[in-house]
């Protein structure tokens, strides 16, 4: 072999081993990147985890947080407001009712009709309409001109019966804002939220505005009851079947109400009631115990929020919020490694996966995760990931979905607990579970977290039974009630109908 000949091969051996040096290197770094992603991934399980152990002691968190809001004006981050209602519908009502629904995106006038035997509602017609962006923030004069108008509108395009248009027409309305009560027909609007901001009717009463509203239209209505969307829940759940105790909403945001013992609402003592029951609306979605499994990305997500150390349980589990943890996730694994090529602006962008698009992901059955892949790019504008990370993006929708789930079954269970339903004897705990006879109990249930994510859905179910054990599981019932919010105070205004 010449000399030329040797070193040329041994260039090329040099040349291949470097090339082969790389490749190594490469595998080396890319494990490296992907065991720090897979450790993104351990931490948060970790740090979401809920073990039945740990969602007894939310449960017992939500009990004692009720008591103490009961107890007194300001006692516990739950309200416990009081709303008057000491009566729910007991399906022998009769008559034409209407209600207005304002509270989410849209807004709702419905008609309902009653005839008398239980279950009966003969028809119902609802109209529904997007609440135009620029009459969430501009006076209070253009909201109720809209309501009024949609409403007008909706009354003459009902046939000319002669029943409906002598009589006054009974309204209810449900008024989905913190409202201190003043009576079952009154209250005061204490601040908006869910993205309405019209100063000029805070801190005045509802009722009146929109009944001056109406009365400008020539409308011959009464507002016969002032409602939230979890009231309108129960009482439409108690309307199908009278063992409904509680309501809980799971939608954009998240809430519950339940029907108490008068006596037990201690900060309203001689408080007069027909039945010596009230529902109590929680407001449950600023519950906050030290049980709660918080990750740095709950932190960081309510940092950020227009309303810090406000709403800590909502932000934890209502649809307005998975979906930007999962974003924030994402993004923490992405800066973490370039498993995501370079973090793009959409991922940095707050809100911009919503949950409905996160519920898309982790429902995707195609073997390839198409679903997943397409939502990444075409939302947080990601290159094309492989199979792994597409898994891996699935996996943290269910971490999130999961957590939330299992700490809303925790709060009903704080309920039931409560008003002594789950089975343990009451807030004490002195009898053994078989000395307890469990009554049927009902949870009327809405929104569309819990109707349209079916993952969550029995994440939620599953926890409901692992709490309260199959034995006493057996006599609880979760049952959706669609439409609730407007039906149910539709129905309210014919209880409380003069
Ligand atoms: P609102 O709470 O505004 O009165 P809904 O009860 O209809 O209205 O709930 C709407 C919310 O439910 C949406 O903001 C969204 O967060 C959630 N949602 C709706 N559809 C889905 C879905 N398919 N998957 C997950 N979440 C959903
Ligand atoms: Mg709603």
């Amino acid at each position: 072999m010449g000399r030329v000949a040797v070193a040329l091969a041994v260039g090329v051996a040099v040349v291949a081993c470097a090339v082969a040096g790389v490749a190594v290197g490469r595998r080396v770094r890319s494990k490296k990147k992907w065991n720090r992603v897979v450790g993104v991934l351990r931490e948060l399980e970790e740090a979401c985890e809920t073990p039945v152990g740990r969602l007894k002691q939310v449960v017992d968190a939500m009990a004692v947080e009720m008591h103490a809001g009961l107890a007194s004006e300001g006692g516990s981050k739950l309200k416990m407001l009081l709303t008057f209602v000491d009566q729910l519908p007991t399906g022998s009502e009769i008559g034409t009712y209407y209600a207005l629904d304002l509270g989410g995106t849209n807004f709702r006038v419905l008609r309902v009709q009653l005839g008398g035997r239980r279950s009966s509602i003969l028809s119902q017609d609802v109209e529904l309409q997007p609440v135009p962006q620029h009459l969430m923030t501009n006076s209070s004069e253009d909201l109720l001109d809209f309501i009024s108008s949609t409403l007008k509108e909706f009354v003459e395009k009902e046939q000319n019966d002669s029943e409906t248009s002598i009589r006054t027409r009974e309204l209810g309305f449900t008024f989905s804002f913190p409202v201190k009560q003043l009576s079952i027909r009154s209250g005061i609007l204490i601040k908006w939220t869910k993205g309405f901001a019209i100063e000029d009717m805070v801190g005045r009463e509802v009722v009146e505005c929109l009944e001056a509203a109406l009365n400008k239209k020539g409308l011959n209505m009464r507002v016969a009851v002032l409602v939230n969307d979890t009231v309108g829940t129960l009482a439409l759940g108690h309307y199908h079947d009278c063992d409904t105790v509680a309501a809980v909403i799971i939608g954009t945001g998240t809430n519950a109400c339940y029907l108490e013992r008068a006596d037990a609402i201690i900060k309203c003592q001689g408080l007069l009631t027909t039945s010596g029951c009230m529902v109590v609306n929680m407001e449950w979605g600023n519950f906050w115990s030290s049980h709660l499994p918080r990750t740095s990305y709950d932190i960081d997500l309510d940092v950020e929020s227009p309303n810090p150390n406000d709403q800590g349980f909502e932000k934890m589990i209502s649809g307005m919020y998975l979906g930007d943890i999962v974003r924030r996730v994402i993004l923490r694994m992405a800066q973490e490694s370039d498993i995501f090529g370079p973090v793009s602006s959409r991922l940095s962008t707050p809100f911009i996966l919503q949950t409905p698009l996160m519920s898309a992901m982790h429902e995707d059955d195609s073997p390839d995760l198409n679903e997943v892949a397409r939502i990444l790019t075409e939302t947080l504008e990601l290159p094309e990931v492989s199979l792994k990370v597409r898994k891996l993006v699935v996996r943290v929708c269910d971490v999130v979905t999961r957590r939330a789930a299992r700490l809303a079954a925790a709060g009903i269970v704080g309920i039931l607990k409560k008003i002594g339903r789950d089975g343990s004897g009451g807030i004490a705990g002195t009898r053994s579970r078989s000395d307890i006879k469990m009554k049927r109990t009902v949870v009327a249930i809405e929104g569309g977290l819990y109707t349209s994510y079916t993952v969550f859905r029995e994440y939620l179910h599953e926890a409901l039974n692992e709490i309260l054990g199959e034995e006493v599981a057996q006599h609880v019932s979760l049952k959706v009630t669609e439409d609730g919010s407007g039906i149910g105070a539709a129905l309210l205004a014919a209880t409380y109908s003069s």
